[in-house]
């Protein structure tokens, strides 16, 4: 067991949500250092641990037999003890719909570190709101990935929509043996190339109507808008996608259909939140820029434009500074974007 101090986390920071526990989980494993948590998730509605953070912690506690205090449903301190990380093969299951993608997010990190290769099985939700849609980490986030010399492949085995979930996701690990420095700098700007819904167990008629008012808000032609529909799932569930490109990078936003919310409204809200990526400018967008900070962290670091500094993004800034001695740079730009620059990280004194 590791006997370096104990670093203290106050989990209402900035974003306030599950993401400071998970970066702490990650970092905590690769540094070795012990933390405590508190206020966890404090800015959301349910504070606390819900089934999909328990579940985090009790995989980062398996990958390194280390000790745990306080990982209980809607706790909201946390002691996490690490032991050494070994790479191989696991299974995990929520046991809800929570989302397998969080689990995926708190383990591939130190996962990435270690020498051996990993296979990891996730058993929850697979197209959860507010988490990445497992489309997001094939077609976005694992490129990225292996831009900076490791390979990562994520699988939907079954999907899993709230509330039944049971579905289930399998990554396979293969760490780099040198990390790369990446870039993804603004040279071109994004355009939007297809538009994609995501049916389960739904009339058909959800799927057509948001895409055909997505298609008239962005000027897409139909012969580029699908139609992917799932019946192999426990609940009905509707994801709907913009892919973005700058021709080197590619960028998928989403939104959960919602019980009771039309379809057209559902495919409005995508329709914004696509312009304002595209006005940004920069071809990271909101959600990939949180998620690629910690992996540039340990990895070579590097620098990418964003079309939007969000406050995870900044929060997890914070968060990965308290276990390691990295540098974050960033030089806002026009159109609501940033530069950021990563820096390689080295242990903290
Ligand atoms: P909750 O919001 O339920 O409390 P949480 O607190 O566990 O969840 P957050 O801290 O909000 O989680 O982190 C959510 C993570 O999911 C972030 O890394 C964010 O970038 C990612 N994410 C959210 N929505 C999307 C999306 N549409 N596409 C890709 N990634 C997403």
């Amino acid at each position: 067991m590791a006997n370096l101090r104990k670093i203290r986390i106050d989990g209402s920071r900035g974003e306030g949500g599950g993401q400071i526990l998970r970066s702490a989980l990650a970092l905590s494993l690769i540094t070795q250092r012990p933390f405590a948590v508190s206020r966890i998730r404090a800015n959301r509605s349910n504070p606390g641990l819900a089934k999909q953070h328990v579940t985090a912690v009790e995989a980062a506690r398996q990958l390194c037999g280390g000790k745990v205090n306080g990982a209980s449903l809607r706790s909201q301190e946390l002691e996490f003890f690490p032991g050494r990380v070994s790479s191989g093969d696991y299974e995990f299951d929520v046991g809800t719909a929570g989302s397998t993608t969080l689990v995926l997010q708190t383990v591939l990190p130190p996962l990435l570190a270690c020498a051996g290769s990993s296979r990891v099985s996730i058993r929850g939700g697979t197209h959860n709101p507010m988490a990445p849609p497992i489309e997001f980490l094939q077609r976005v986030f694992a490129p990225r990935i292996s831009a900076m010399g490791a390979e990562l492949e994520v699988e939907l085995i079954t999907p899993g929509f709230y509330p039944k979930g049971g579905g289930q996701i399998i990554a396979t690990i293969h760490p780099p043996s040198k990390w790369r420095r990446i870039e993804i700098l603004q040279t071109s700007l994004p355009r939007v190339t297809s538009a994609m819904a995501v049916l389960a167990k739904l009339p058909r008629h959800i799927a057509q109507r948001e895409l055909d008012t997505l298609a008239g808000q962005l000027g897409l032609p139909q012969v580029q808008c699908h139609v992917v529909e799932f019946d192999n799932c426990l609940s009905p569930g509707n994801v709907l996608y913009v892919e973005c490109t700058d021709g080197r990078v590619t960028e998928l936003l989403s939104v959960c259909g919602q019980r009771g919310v039309p379809a057209e409204d559902v495919a409005a809200r995508l329709g914004v939140e696509v312009h304002q990526y595209l006005r940004g400018g920069g071809p990271v967008g909101p959600h990939l820029a949180d998620q690629l900070l910690l992996p540039m962290a340990m990895g070579s670091g590097g620098a990418f434009d964003c079309s939007e500094l969000t406050s995870h993004t900044t929060t997890n800034m914070e968060i990965i500074r308290k276990f390691v001695d990295v540098g974050f740079t960033v030089e806002k730009r026009s159109g609501g974007g940033a530069r950021v620059q990563v820096s390689s990280a080295k242990p903290n004194s």
